[in-house]
């Protein structure tokens, strides 16, 4: 994958790879990383709070940084996506 995510600009919508839904850029929830895993000990030696940021709805495991594309609706190739998506709500394109 390219790094698109980091043209997704703060409060511009993004779409969970993991759950499929919409939420915001710059939201999320923060999860300790497990002791002794290697991301722990990355963070730790580099100096990054071992926390990570998952997508903001509860049960799901997307990551905020890998799994989250800037929303693509409101593209007229795409006439059945809202240019402003709503909340909570799977928007499914794996057919
Ligand atoms: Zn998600």
């Amino acid at each position: 994958m390219s790094d698109i995510n980091n043209e997704i600009i703060l409060g511009a919508w993004c779409w969970c790879l993991h759950c499929q839904r919409c939420y915001k850029k710059g939201e999320f929830r923060k999860i300790k990383m497990r002791k002794n895993s290697i991301d722990y000990q990355f963070a730790i030696s580099s100096g990054h709070e071992p926390v990570r940021e998952l997508c903001p709805y509860v049960g799901c495991d997307g990551d905020v940084w890998i799994d989250c594309y800037a929303w693509f609706g409101g593209d007229k190739s795409l006439p059945n996506l809202p240019k402003v998506p709503e909340r909570n709500k799977v928007y499914s394109f794996y057919g």
